[in-house]
């Protein structure tokens, strides 16, 4: 069957990932996106844990009630891939895969995969910001040109990813970014810096999950504004490129805690993904709406 619409999402076997999966097919038949057959790639790092998560997504009773609401006896159609974005050789897998499954391209990325790892040292510094950044990043890089016209990008950040934790000339520099190699260099820099032992007087905080994600955001910002001036290679028209925080949900993640549920966490991503923005891009968003860095 060919699809009209083509969604991936990372790190979507369980938490808010799971429920972005969710809540895209509940909300697709009524997106402006609609116009005939929905495919979802439910992406995870591991085949087990995703081809589980896959059931619990076939036997989701709300989706099949909605499917069987839908006009055609059926829109959405959920498949398993393989993509561990800490791994390039797995990202670039994943692009083969889409580019010769589907050679006009894909219409949504949803980078959710992340991680956030107690303690602070040099190693968790790495691991954080290898999956946070480099890993949303590098999938963000390999999708972004196989984007089809009107795609939406959505990378899932955080708001602990605002910059209220950096001495006024780091504050300055993200915000001055201009390319992705402005972010690539300040997250080389606070590793260098932690590796040294003299992240604090650099000006840099000793958590690494919120500067991952300011990372994300900040890179995010530039893309989307190289992607609007035309130096993206590649990427076509009307892409959109939004970063958000889910809010604060109750996940493995927060191990418990967190005042939403995840499908309320997936509220922003799928808005992002299915809603009308008007053409807003490089824009970082909270509770449904554009927010401060
Ligand atoms: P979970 O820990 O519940 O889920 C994280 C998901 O990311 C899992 O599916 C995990 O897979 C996957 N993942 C981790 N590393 C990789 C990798 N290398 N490749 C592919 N997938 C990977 O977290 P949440 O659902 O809470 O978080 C989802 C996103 O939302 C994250 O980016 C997080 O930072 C962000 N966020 C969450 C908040 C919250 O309150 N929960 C608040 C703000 C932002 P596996 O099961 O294999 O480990």
């Amino acid at each position: 069957m060919s699809h009209s619409c083509i969604a991936a999402v990372t790190g979507a076997n369980k938490g808010i990932g799971l429920a972005i999966v969710r809540n895209l097919a509940l909300q697709y038949p009524q997106s402006s996106f609609n116009n005939g057959p929905f495919l979802i790639y439910l992406t995870a790092r591991d085949k087990t844990r995703g081809q589980d998560a896959l059931k619990s997504i076939q036997s989701d009773s709300a989706l099949k009630k909605a499917r069987a609401l839908a006009q055609d006896g059926g829109l959405t159609t959920v498949k398993y891939q393989e993509l561990d974005i800490a791994d390039d050789q797995s990202i670039n897998s994943f692009a083969n895969f889409l580019k010769k499954e589907h050679p006009d391209g894909i219409d949504m990325l949803i980078n959710n995969a992340g991680i956030a790892e107690q303690g602070f040292h040099p190693e968790m510094v790495d691991t954080t910001l290898k999956i946070n950044y480099y890993g949303t990043l590098h999938t963000t890089l390999a999708l972004l040109p196989h984007l089809r016209p009107g795609g939406r990008l959505v990378n899932v950040s955080s708001m602990a990813g605002k910059l209220n934790k950096y001495s006024p000339t780091i504050t300055s520099r993200f915000r001055a970014a201009r390319s992705v190699s402005d972010i690539t260099t300040l997250m080389q820099e606070f590793s260098a810096s932690v590796h040294e032992g003299r992240h604090t007087e650099a000006g840099w905080p000793s958590v690494a999950y919120s500067t991952s994600k300011a990372g994300v955001t900040g890179m995010t910002r530039v893309l989307a504004r190289e992607v609007s001036e035309g130096k993206v290679e590649g990427v076509r028209e009307g892409v959109l490129v939004n970063s958000c925080c889910p809010g604060y949900v109750k996940t493995d993640m927060t191990k418990g805690g967190g005042a939403k549920t995840p499908d309320q966490g997936a509220r922003t991503p799928v808005m992002l993904a299915l809603g009308e923005l008007g053409g807003k891009t490089g824009e970082f968003w909270e509770h449904g709406e554009v927010s401060q860095w």
